[in-house]
């Protein structure tokens, strides 16, 4: 497998992604990539469709999600790579999160229409149309309705941290999504681990806790890192032996600056996840 075909970290229309997850799988084979991963946002519904279509094109697919979870009051989240979407453990977490999910969308509703914006209007749009409600579908809805010009707008002004439209979330504590995982039979990996607004200190104890609890990789090159953040993260992976995946996080076609499968090569000292004893590659 070469590198510049790999991307394990990918989302779909079943959370905050724009295409349905087949035609995910299909787009991601046209931009080249050959073994990929789908990383919806606390979700697993989009896996059987992506894992038939990837069957279908002759892909390597690997069954994963994206969950959200907490780490001294933020949200860090931790992916979950090769897991079995059947098993009870993860299963009854992924219900936890979606009631969590449903709680914190009316709440953000709320502070919305309290700051001036149409978050009631918005959210009874998303429940229409949408398996699940993020805050990038508030930031779409937004823009359409002319309450901002971007998602980038809509999450400056509304959505993002320490804005009106911040919302606590209950999301479980990191060892416990870890532990979800696991249950699975899956590999947790530490997602995008420079994206989160830490000291290095900190971020080096929530590595560490990571590991504790049962984590054995890190995301080192993301989609948008900065060459300095894989220098970084490539340091983290080193001091707790964790092994490196790589992913885009790729969301939308009409991004074009982050495309599926577009990644910085996995520096050579780190032992890549997608190895054969680690992941046996094949799982359709
Ligand atoms: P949620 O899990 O509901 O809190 O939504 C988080 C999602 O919002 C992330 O996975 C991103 O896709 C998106 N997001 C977060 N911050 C931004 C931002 N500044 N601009 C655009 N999208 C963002
Ligand atoms: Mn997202
Ligand atoms: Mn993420
Ligand atoms: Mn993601």
């Amino acid at each position: 497998m070469m590198q510049g075909d790999i991307d394990l970290h990918l989302h779909s229309q079943s959370s905050d992604g724009r295409l349905e997850a087949g035609e995910l799988v299909r787009h991601a084979y046209r931009c080249g990539v050959r073994l990929m991963a789908l990383t919806d946002h606390d979700t697993t519904a989009g896996l059987a469709a992506a894992a038939a279509a990837a069957r279908q094109i002759g892909m390597d697919f690997v069954p994963g999600i994206e969950i959200s979870a907490d780490w001294r009051g933020r949200t860090v989240h931790v992916l979950g790579l090769g897991i079995d979407p059947e098993m009870a453990g993860l299963r009854d977490g992924i219900r936890r999160l979606g009631v969590e999910r449903e709680r914190r969308a009316d709440a953000i509703a709320v502070r919305l229409d309290a700051a001036g914006a149409p978050g009631s209007e918005a959210l009874a749009h998303i429940r229409a149309t949408a398996p699940m409600v993020t805050r990038t579908h508030f930031a779409r809805r937004l823009t359409e309705l002319g309450a901002v010009r971007s998602l980038a707008e809509a999450f400056d002004r509304y959505l993002g941290c320490g804005r009106p439209a911040a919302v606590r979330s209950a999301w479980p504590d990191l060892a416990e999504a870890v532990a979800w995982v696991c249950a699975a039979g899956g590999i947790a990996a530490l997602a995008h681990p420079m994206r989160y607004t830490l000291s290095a200190g900190a971020r080096r104890e929530m590595t560490g806790e990571f590991r504790d609890a049962g984590g054995r990789a890190i995301e080192v090159v993301c989609g948008g890192g900065s060459a300095t953040h894989l220098q970084q993260a490539t340091l983290l992976a080193h001091r707790y032996a964790l092994y490196g995946s790589i992913g885009s996080d790729f969301h939308d076609p009409a991004v074009p600056w982050n495309p599926p499968g577009r990644l910085a090569k996995l520096p050579a000292s780190v032992r890549p996840i997608w190895t054969d004893t680690m992941f046996p590659a094949r799982f359709n």
